[in-house]
């Protein structure tokens, strides 16, 4: 499977997260050709603002590998990682990430700032961006449309307030 045929089981996790009426962003980590870690945003479902689409990706690929160092693991994430996801990548000394969308606002490795190719940290990550852009950047347009149309009619408030992020 190429870079796009993974990015797609990371939309399948989004769409997931979708439904849940979570912001989506889903994320699979692979590793030798088989993906062994997928997630979703659950920061809503479980009221944990660390439950993010690649922090659960990474520590189920952990759980199921028995160590924490993912070396050679790659991650996609629909969305580039924030600053707390992008320092787990260099903890679970991840050895590439492949992003869909970016994302201005608190983007951690193109946009706002630079988390995982610092040469003065003990490990750095390749990237990837761009893979599968439109789609990844369509779903999560598609969601703050829906919701912005639903906070009109006085729905889903407390959603909004959770949700901070907003690409337009
Ligand atoms: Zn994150």
């Amino acid at each position: 499977m190429d870079h796009a045929g993974y990015m797609r089981a990371a939309l399948v996790e989004a769409e997931k997260a979708c439904a849940l009426g979570e912001v989506p962003v889903g994320a699979v980590v692979a590793l030798d050709g088989e993906i062994i870690g997928r997630g979703h945003n659950l920061r809503e479902t479980l009221k944990d603002s660390s439950a993010h689409a690649e922090l659960l990706a990474l520590r189920e690929a952990a759980r199921r590998l028995g160590d924490w160092r993912l070396n050679g693991a790659i991650l996609y994430s629909t969305l580039e990682p924030c600053p707390m996801c992008a320092g787990a990548l260099v903890q679970f000394r991840v050895t590439k990430l492949v992003y869909g969308a970016a994302d201005p606002k608190a983007g951690a490795i193109d946009s706002v700032i630079d988390v995982v190719r610092q040469p003065r940290f003990n490990h750095r990550v390749e990237v990837v961006a761009g893979v599968l852009e439109e789609e990844c950047r369509h779903i999560l347009q598609k969601f703050f449309r829906e919701l912005r149309e639903k906070k009109t009619v006085g729905e889903m408030a407390e959603l909004v307030e959770g949700a901070r992020l907003e690409i337009e």
